[in-house]
């Protein structure tokens, strides 16, 4: 039923707040419904007779005195006592919130919700109402909204929504048998309880039936894309000579580990076989993927076909060109780099090698995927940080060959039984070794203007190390999150021609200029946004001061840790937060007490759902609504289990 048609909230002449809801895919009633709380504020009364430190109370009674109001400058605190349901006279203390008062009339009965201080003897207030809460109302749904929406606004159109529940319909996309098999209830029914439950158990009977349909509407798209990929048979498949694979291995300046071998077999197989590979290596940072990938590449060449290998930034394509150049030196392979910062002579000149045929393998940015990049025959294309580009991206390249095989490669690796849910489309390989003893960066969390900060920037300067400054933000913005501008000119006042500055908007040669300026040591303060998330390669880089911490993911987070201590020294990383007490610390603490990529990955996935983590990948392929990928993951392999049944 159509929102703006319903009389009574007065939307049809309220368009922004149409438009608010359009934003969020709310048309009609029904989407209001689909719009399901994310947590419900619980008010059930305390039972419990003895109240200990630091627990929340819920206690319903009578005020048994006026408000007194104590003003300082800007702080507020009102105070008042009530006589609670087990009848304990209690102190209330209510902090910046002078409008309370008025609310505080004696002999009325309240209801308050706050945290109990022992030593004070009082109760932190957070939130109160006027009366008892009903049965109903124990409850309270709280919705993600965006900023222009109130909860109480929306809150009402729920309740619109659930007054005409008889009225609306759902499409049942779930199979009968899938309903009786799971015990799932009817999805009027289930709103009703998610909208307005009596506990919290309920809730979670109610929500199955959304889930399941999600995990099934996930599992067969998933399914579909992954038939569509394993009907693509390649035009020829050419053999490739094993023996000179094997002689280059020989010539490696070290021995691939276990895992290396195993992913590498893998590709090999898929280089022989008709059908075309799609195939994930996943590996934390330092795993060795770009050996594994070089040697995929020349094995390609070995087949007389061409290669290409795609980096999400240049700094990152010019590091893998050399990087692969030196391992396949022996082979005498021709190859060339292609960023964005080269002249156009010299991209034409590399175009016309590449489109005759002398140029066996290509390294570069999406100046690959331009149109004008045409391969005389493209075999093998290795997208590395494949969670930077987008889907379509990804399928222009592949139409850049006759069905060019394709390896994507991701520093951020995924447990095997999510990974095989996330990219149910592709084959997995998975580093799980790290060639060296696994490097050790210590981390830590501390408050912004911490005196170790600039301990640690003297000790590293000192020892003629390189430290990194990070900060969400290119320019300082209303709000309040550090920005790399203002950041670099505080560190400069502080160390004097010892800073430099690098960010995505900066022109292509300063950029290079800024990188090598830091790697050179001329300037061994580097601050910079996360565009040195991806693969940078300084070695003697041993500290990271992470500003504003909380406002990245777990798994970036550990990403851009990951470009430190890679000389193998001990390596220091300090997620600086402005405020200790903010909800998000408690989740960098991960961080602090784990090194291990696939865990942290985990950790993000269940946190913050799989949106940073595949990043444009989400494109084509449904998101999700309801499920938590890694709480729920019983409920997909269910789902999975199903489907392949039938
Ligand atoms: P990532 O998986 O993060 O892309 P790299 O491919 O950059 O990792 O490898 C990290 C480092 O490990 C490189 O310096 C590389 O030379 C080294 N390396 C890779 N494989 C091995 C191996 N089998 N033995 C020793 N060192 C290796
Ligand atoms: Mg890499």
């Amino acid at each position: 039923m159509g929102l703006a048609t319903i009389e009574g909230m007065k939307l049809s002449n309220q368009p922004h707040l149409l438009d608010a809801l359009a934003a969020m895919n709310i048309h009609t009633f029904e989407d209001v419904l689909l719009h399901v709380p994310y947590r419900y504020e619980d008010f059930s009364l305390t039972q419990e007779k003895l109240y200990h430190d630091q627990q929340r109370l819920v206690l319903t009674g009578t005020i048994t005195t006026t408000p007194t109001v104590f003003r300082k400058g800007k702080f507020v605190t009102v105070r008042f006592t009530m006589r609670d349901q087990h009848q304990h006279l209690m102190h209330i203390v209510a902090f910046n919130r002078p409008y309370l008062a008025k609310m505080i009339i004696p002999l009325t009965t309240v209801t308050v919700v706050g945290k109990y201080d022992a030593t004070r003897q009082t109760v932190n207030m957070l939130t109160m109402i006027k009366g008892e809460v009903s049965k109903e109302k124990t409850f309270k749904p709280l919705y993600r909204l965006p900023g222009n929406l109130e909860l109480h606004w929306f809150s009402r159109l729920v309740q619109k929504a659930l007054s005409l529940l008889p009225t609306l319909s759902f499409p049942q996309i779930l199979p009968n048998a899938l309903l009786t098999k799971f015990g799932l209830m009817e999805k009027k029914q289930a709103l009703a309880i998610i909208h307005q439950p009596l506990n919290l158990t309920d809730v979670e009977e109610a929500m199955k039936i959304f889930k399941y349909e999600e995990a099934f509407t996930f599992t067969k798209t998933m399914q579909a894309i992954r038939e569509e990929n394993l009907a693509t048979i390649k035009e020829q498949v050419s053999p490739f000579d094993a023996r000179k694979l094997q002689a280059l291995m020989q010539q490696l300046p070290y021995a691939l580990t276990e895992d290396q071998h195993l992913a590498l077999n893998e590709i090999l197989q898929d280089l022989k076989d008709r059908k075309r590979m799609y195939r994930l290596l996943q590996g934390d940072v330092g795993s060795g993927k770009t050996v594994v990938a070089a040697l995929a590449l020349y094995a390609n060449a070995l087949r007389k076909q061409q290669g290409a290998l795609m980096a999400p930034t240049d700094a990152l394509a010019k590091q893998h060109f050399l990087t692969i150049q030196q391992l396949l030196k022996p082979t005498g392979l021709t190859m060339s780099l292609l960023v964005g910062s080269m002249t156009s002579a010299e991209k034409k000149a590399i175009k016309e090698s590449l489109l005759n045929g002398t140029i066996d393998l290509l390294i570069g940015t999406h100046a690959l995927f331009s149109s004008d990049t045409v391969f005389f025959d493209l075999g093998l294309a290795v997208i590395d940080e494949q969670h930077r580009f987008g889907v379509n991206q990804r399928e222009l390249l592949k139409d850049k060959g006759q069905h060019a095989d394709l390896l994507m490669m991701s520093a951020t690796p995924i447990p095997r039984s999510l990974a095989m849910t996330v990219y149910a489309d592709m084959d997995i390989s998975t580093l799980m070794q790290f060639p060296f003893k696994e490097r050790r960066v210590q981390t830590k969390i501390l408050p912004e203007g911490d005196a170790l900060i600039d301990y640690v920037i003297t000790s590293a300067l000192a020892n003629q190390k390189r430290i990194y400054v990070i900060a969400p933000k290119i320019q300082t913005s209303d709000s309040g999150k550090q920005s790399v501008i203002t950041l670099a000119k505080a560190y400069q006042q502080k160390y004097p021609k010892l800073v430099g500055l690098l960010h995505g908007q900066m022109d292509q040669a300063d950029k290079d200029a800024a990188l090598e300026a830091f790697s050179q040591g001329h300037l061994p303060i580097l601050v910079s946004t996360t565009v040195v998330e991806v693969g940078i390669d300084v070695k003697p880089a041993t500290v990271m001061i992470i500003h504003d911490a909380d406002t990245f993911g777990l798994a970036s987070l550990h990403q851009l840790r990951g470009r430190i201590g890679r000389d193998g020294s001990e390596a220091l990383c300090l997620l600086v937060v402005q405020d200790e007490q903010v909800e998000g610390i408690s989740r960098l603490q991960v961080l602090v007490d784990s090194n291990d990529g696939f865990y942290i990955a985990e950790q993000d996935l269940a946190l913050r759902g799989p949106g940073e983590i595949l990043g444009s990948r989400q494109a084509g392929i449904p998101g999700f609504q309801y499920l938590n990928i890694v709480k729920d993951q019983p409920i997909i392999q269910e789902i999975k289990a199903y489907l392949k049944q039938h």
